[in-house]
């Protein structure tokens, strides 16, 4: 039994005929609606299968509720349940959001799978390009390319963003704003494989020279795709970026390119780097605070980033320093000593030991060569390492915390 009762009645005009022009989501759905309703149907489309494309991958409650009306929802694929919460990060703070409902869906399984269903509802499939349209109030007739005229008592025409037919018939697109929308879509893993604590994570950014919008992370079946909203040009510099980068993942910043993907993929190698950045920071923190022992600790909070500001993939990694160490004779209180003469020239030589260490840790893990690495330590300037500590808070700036923590 379908779930069209709650469209109400249909009173069925004898020898009444629909052609529904156009089998995307809207007009398969409709198609599938007015066939479990007894109507005659025809559907015509210039695929005989909805190819893969980017297309609406997130219902909206209402959306859904128009989809369940249709009788359509139980066709979305793959089936998850509604998600009922959602992190949102606004103004730089995470709150949690009920939803009453949101579904994830392939679009182009989500179509093909309604086109499937139209045959059970009686719906005529016909593969054809239409070629015009006749707009009979009486007798409207609809041209295939092929040269076949069929004739209705209604004609639907949803061919999506193909607008030829639309101007044929005297119809122009008003586009409310001619703003565009550049949308990327992908799906995304956690580096160390486990599954996501969340199910949907929404990012809204202050507006930003970058022009990206709006974030959104949710689930399709068991994986988590991410959508990424932005009001570029498809020509400008940064679009072009993005999409190199999603065509090919991989890519890494600062480290030089041939560490990159092993940084990008492997958290235990991104774990390790770590280790030995927060090593040479000590050594150097150690040095420039003479009262403190051999033993003094840093105190550090590090954040691993993978993406850049235009989100093009960019792991480097972000690190809060306490400018001292912290040490305990034996019989005294924990001390705070604090750093002096932490010049470019300190910062530079923490560079160049890092580089010497992370070259010779991927030697030993097998993932550079001899001579590579040998070759890596002669080039120019870090060799594609670089440390940035030009920027420094005091206790007491306030403001300065506030910014750092947002
Ligand atoms: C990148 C992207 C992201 C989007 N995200 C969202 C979202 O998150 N939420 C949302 O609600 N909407 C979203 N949308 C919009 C949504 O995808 C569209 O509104 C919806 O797909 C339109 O469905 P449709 O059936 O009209 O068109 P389509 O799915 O484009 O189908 C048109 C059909 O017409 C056929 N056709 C075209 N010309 C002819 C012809 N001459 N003869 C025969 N057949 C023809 C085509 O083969 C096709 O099958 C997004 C759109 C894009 C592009």
């Amino acid at each position: 039994m379908c779930e069209c009762g709650a469209l109400g009645p249909v009173v069925k005009p004898p020898d009444a005929k629909v052609i529904v022009v156009g089998g995307g989501l809207a007009r398969a759905s409709a198609a599938y609606a007015m066939g479990a309703r007894g109507l005659d149907v025809i559907l015509v489309d210039r695929r005989s299968e909805y190819p893969v494309m980017f297309r609406a991958e997130k219902i909206e409650a209402d959306q859904a509720e128009i989809m369940r009306r249709l009788g359509v929802l139980g066709h979305r694929r793959p089936l998850c349940d509604p998600v009922r919460e959602v992190l949102s990060f606004e103004g730089g703070r995470v709150e949690v959001v009920d939803t009453v409902e949101q579904y994830g869906i392939d679009y182009t399984e989500t179509v093909n799978c309604i086109r499937e269903a139209l045959l059970g509802v009686g719906v005529e499939l016909i593969n054809g390009a239409v070629s015009s349209i006749e707009a009979d109030a009486f007798r409207p007739a609809v041209t295939i390319r092929d040269g076949r005229t069929l004739t209705a008592t209604l004609v639907v025409l949803a061919t999506g963003g193909s607008d030829k037919l639309i101007e044929s018939l005297g119809m122009r697109r008003a586009m409310v704003p001619r703003l565009k929308s550049l949308s990327y879509g992908f799906d995304c893993v956690r580096s160390d494989g486990r599954p996501f604590d969340f199910v949907g994570f929404n990012h809204h950014l202050p507006p930003n020279a970058r022009r990206i919008e709006y974030v959104t992370l949710f689930r399709i079946g068991g994986r988590m795709r991410a959508n990424v909203f932005t009001r570029l040009t498809p020509r400008c510099d940064t679009a072009i970026a993005l999409r190199k980068e999603l065509e090919r993942p991989g890519t890494v910043f600062p480290a030089p390119k041939r560490l990159r993907p092993y940084l990008h993929h492997d958290v235990r190698v991104a774990g390790a780097v770590l280790q030995i950045f927060l090593r040479a920071i000590r050594a150097t923190l150690r040095r420039s605070s003479p009262a403190a022992s051999s033993r003094a600790q840093l105190g550090a909070v590090s954040f691993f980033h993978r993406f850049g500001s235009s989100l093009n993939v960019h792991p480097h990694y972000h690190l809060v320093v306490l400018d001292g160490v912290f040490s305990k004779a034996d019989d005294s209180e924990i001390a705070f000593h604090e750093a002096h003469g932490l010049t470019p020239d300190r910062i530079a030589q923490v560079e160049s030991v890092v580089q010497k260490r992370v070259l010779r840790y991927f030697r030993r893990q097998g993932l550079l060569d001899e001579v590579d690495a040998a070759g890596m330590l002669t080039w120019q300037g870090s060799g594609g390492f670089s440390v940035d500590a030009s920027v420094r808070i005091e206790a007491e700036d306030r403001a300065g915390i506030e910014r750092l923590v947002r």
